[in-house]
């Protein structure tokens, strides 16, 4: 094998000569995303349409891919196409690197096949040096603008070439400006920008020892590599795990040349979406800021302007703007998010791309477009993410209770839902905590790239500074978060832990509790009632739509009528798995079970069954008058009995008072029942097949309750479930139980109904000999969390020991209990399917694991022919739209 790998990069590398690794802007298009990167590709496509693009070329991802398997040296002959290129966009614009009359300078951005917005590297304003900054100053007249840039290339290469941190740059910003007095960056004149270089340069080579590179060439050299580099930093990989990219060949480079936001009042720099990426309505959102560039806008520097300030400021350029937003939402059919720059009134796009959007506006925008006639209902359909679906049916703030909060400070609206939670001061503070399952608020003045993780596990965000396109803003609405952005009225203290509201002096501390609405900007303190959305307008219509595409049927696990009710409004079409286990917990039901439990004869244990079996009979009652016409699939009793047996010495007196049994008796039977592997031991249908009076009881309860309801013209649909069968002989045994009784109370109440028993397929055995268990069941219910666990020897309950690590050291891609292993487990499922089928072809089957509602195991199933999945009630509309989806590509 390694020999081979080591020959195909000999050959890639020799062949990389022959290979075109750099394409000028206009021989691209936006369906090379995979070779020029989505930037690229967008950059290409928007040159070839005749938007204003400053010209520019692409380095491929290929050429990433190589420069890694090269052991992270660029490829031969990617020096002699890029001077090729350089030589080509000299001639395009009329201007040259070093050149003392007109001097080209260029930016070098990062830019992969899926976007990674801030992940990665860039670098503005390369070319510049002591020489070219005097002759922009003889270009241009204006010296401050010659200095900022010069301080903004040096602060940026230093960071992301030369490796110096961010914050030393920021310290001398910072000292400057405190020494001249002023607050803003614009504050500084020519003087005190060309004083910054000097300071910035001395900086660099006290650092790194090395001093800072002249020629443009080689500048550009090290940026290419410093942005192939920036492709496995750990900020990008964290970003690709927890958006699940895969598969990339690496990221591209677009070498482009500079247009400037930073030439004074008539200049500046912005993004846009050509629909509000919140709300979804369509109406053009945006924010912008005079005399600035590139990052300054998103990074919160100053809080930004809105886009409707633009029409006021300069008439054209927002007419000239607004056309191209019309045309690129046109030509793409899906809502842009684009970046601009202005440089002396005259106006380039930078950037555009399908925008990141909440789940409500994803849902308004799909079913709007669809109105509009640019798109169809299949398209508006897969527009929406499954998983994102949990943010509409996220929570928003009790409108009473809202009425009655203490409203402490208002920030921007930057991600809906609400949230409720500790207050938390920095990332690292928030993954602690939440080791501890704490809730938490993560308050920052502005948060980085490397607070991705702590704001994952928050509950909301909440920022200081920053738009409603500041990275929390961002991020946020990516996760699916509450986020309340550029609030001014806070005062973070990081260092102190403390969170002042500035206009009142309140001073709220480290873990009290904060309520935002980031749907309104709202902030509350304490905590707040929140209560459950609603699921009308555009989700409905949507969610219909799906409904039309799909072939799975959708079931909810729900152990209680309540549970079934939610599943219900959400669209659930019966009930895929009821554990009957939960209903013994409850008031007086747990004391019968454990006299069952505790009973030496079968006489007492049938009298102890007596006393639940009215408590049975009443909560299927509840469940099937709930699922009226629906099937309901009811497993008989599975966990082990010492489960159900009180742990503490005051509860076991109690009991041992009640029942009238000593203590000791009571721990003497505990202990007999003590297994060493519960999870493999006397659970399941072994408990059946050792006491059948259990089954019976079970059985009776469910089918008296069947045709109670049946006379009352309720129309029930029993489908009784044997647990980890994995030998046909116990099914075979407990179906002749289940038959004996259910026939017998029908026969007593003389009802006609129809019933089904059939097993989970959850041991791996059970998977191989499905054919000979399809002889006896008459619908199967792969049990995918049991089977996960047998098949591979992981428990579920410890595994949390060693899964960060399996998925750290990429041994695990991901927890097999959230999503199904398709290559291992899949392949048990599979066969018993096929040898299910063989032997009834049209056995039922379903599966009743947390799978059920993950959206690439939907699709697994889709590609199995399974008839339906199960989930628990809230994921039920992620079903079905994963479900859609599933057909959809699958039909593709
Ligand atoms: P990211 O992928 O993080 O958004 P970009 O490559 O888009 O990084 O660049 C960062 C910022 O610099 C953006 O605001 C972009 O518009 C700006 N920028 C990039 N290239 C140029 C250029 N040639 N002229 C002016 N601004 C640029
Ligand atoms: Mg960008
Ligand atoms: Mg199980």
């Amino acid at each position: 094998m390694a020999s081979v790998n080591k020959s195909t990069v000999k050959d890639n590398v020799k062949s990389s000569k022959a290979l075109k690794m750099v394409y000028f802007f206009n021989e691209g298009n936006k369906d090379m995303k995979e070779l020029l990167g989505g930037k690229g590709a967008n950059l290409a496509e928007m040159t070839n349409l005749g938007v204003p693009v400053p010209a520019g070329f692409t380095i491929t991802t290929e050429t990433c891919h190589l420069y890694y398997e090269n052991g992270k040296k660029l490829p031969t002959g990617l020096k002699e196409q890029v001077d090729s290129k350089i030589a080509q966009l000299e001639k395009t614009m009329g201007a040259k690197f070093n050149d003392p009359v007109n001097p080209l300078l260029v930016s070098v951005r990062s830019g992969a096949a899926s976007s990674m917005p801030g992940m990665m590297d860039t670098i503005l304003n390369l070319g510049i040096n002591d020489k070219v900054v005097e002759a922009l100053i003889r270009k241009t007249k204006n010296e401050r603008f010659a200095w900022d840039t010069y301080r903004r290339f040096i602060q940026m290469f230093g960071n992301v070439v030369m490796e110096v941190e961010h914050h030393a740059f920021e310290e001398e910003i910072h000292k400057i400006k405190s020494r001249r007095g002023v607050q803003l960056d614009t504050e500084l004149t020519a003087n005190d920008l060309k004083e910054l270089v000097k300071s910035y340069k001395a900086l660099v080579l006290k650092i790194t020892k090395k001093s800072f590179p002249e020629n443009p060439i080689t500048q550009l050299n090290m940026a290419i590599e410093a942005v192939f580099g920036s492709w496995n930093n750990a900020r990008a990989i964290t970003y690709r795990k927890l958006n699940d990219i895969h598969g990339l060949k690496g990221t591209a480079v677009n070498v482009q040349s500079m247009v400037f936001g930073n030439m004074g009042d008539t200049s500046g720099t912005g993004v846009c979406f050509s629909r509000n990426p919140s709300t979804g309505e369509n109406k053009f959102y945006g924010e912008y800021l005079m005399n600035a560039q590139g990052e300054d806008v998103v990074a919160g520097i100053r809080t930004p302007q809105s886009i409707d300030q633009l029409a006021k400021q300069n008439a054209v350029v927002y007419k000239q703007l607004v056309a191209v937003r019309d045309k690129l939402e046109k030509h793409y059919k899906d809502m842009q998010d684009m970046e601009f720059t202005i440089q002396e009134g005259k106006l380039y796009i930078l950037q555009t791309r399908n925008g990141k959007r909440t789940a409500h506006a994803a849902l308004r925008v799909a079913v709007e477009m669809v109105g509009e006639k640019l798109i169809d209902k299949k398209t508006a359909v897969l527009r929406v993410e499954p998983n994102q679906l949990d943010q509409v049916l996220h929570k928003q703030i009790d409108p009473v209770a809202k009425k009655k909060g203490e409203l402490i400070a208002r920030g921007l609206p930057a991600s809906p839902g609400a949230a409720v939670g500790k207050i938390v001061f920095t990332a690292q503070r928030a993954e602690e905590l939440s080791k501890n399952n704490e809730k938490m608020i993560l308050v920052r003045t502005e948060t980085s790239p490397e607070d991705l993780i702590g704001m994952n596990v928050s509950k909301g965000i909440l920022t200081a500074r920053g738009g409603m396109t500041s990275h929390a803003a961002v991020v946020a609405r990516g996760m699916g978060k509450c986020c309340v952005s550029g609030c001014q009225d806070i005062e973070v203290d990081e260092k102190n832990k403390t969170l002042v509201i500035k206009k009142t002096g309140l001073k709220l501390k480290e873990l009290e509790y904060l309520t935002l609405d980031g749907s309104t900007g709202e902030v509350f303190k304490g905590q707040l009632n929140l209560v459950e959305p609603s699921l009308s307008g555009n989700f409905e219509t949507l969610m219909k739509w799906a409904d039309e595409f799909r072939t799975l049927k959708i079931r909810t696990n729900a152990d209680i009528p309540r549970d079934a009710k939610v599943a219900k409004t959400f669209g659930a079409e019966g009930i895929g798995l009821c554990r009957t286990e939960h209903m013994f917990f409850e008031g007086d039901r747990i004391k019968a079970m454990r006299e069952m439990i505790l009973a030496e004869t079968l006489e007492a244990r049938k009298k102890a069954l007596a006393k639940l079996l009215p408590f049975q009979k009443s909560d299927f009652l509840g469940l099937f008058r709930e699922m009226n016409g629906m099937p309901v699939t009811i497993r008989l009793l599975d966990p082990p009995l010492h489960e159900f047996l009180p742990q503490e010495e005051k509860e076991i007196a109690e009991l041992s008072k009640e029942l009238k049994i000593t203590t000791q008796k009571i721990k003497s039977i505990s202990a007999s029942l003590h297994e060493v592997n519960p999870m493999l031991g006397h659970r399941g249908c072994r408990l059946g097949i050792t006491y059948p009076e259990i089954t019976e009881m079970q059985v009776q309860a469910i089918m008296e309750a069947a045709c109670e309801l049946t006379k009352q013209k309720i129309n029930v649909m029993p489908e009784i479930m044997v647990p980890l069968v994995g030998n046909v002989k116990e099914l075979q045994h407990q179906k002749e139980i289940i038959k004996r009784v259910a026939d017998a109370t029908l026969a007593k109440y003389k009802v006609q109904l129809k019933y089904m028993v059939g097993t989970m397929i959850e041991v791996p055995r059970a998977a191989l000999i499905a054919d000979a268990i399809a002889q006896e069941a008459e619908f199967f219910s792969f049990g995918t969390n049991d089977l996960t666990q047998m098949t591979l020897g992981f428990s579920r309950d410890d595994i949390s020991k060693f899964l960060p690590e399996y998925l750290h050291k990429n041994i695990l891609e991901k927890d097999p209990f959230a999503v199904l292993d398709q290559t291992g487990v899949g392949q048990l499922v599979q066969m018993a399917v096929t040898k299910g089928r063989s032997v009834k072809k049209d056995l039922k089957m379903g599966i009743c694991g947390e799978h059920g509602g993950e959206p690439s195991s939907i699709a697994f199933c889709h590609k199995i022919g399974l008839n339906y999945v199960s989930c628990s009630p809230y994921r039920v509309p992620i079903a079905r739209l994963a479900a859609a989806h599933a057909a959809l590509k699958s039909a593709k």
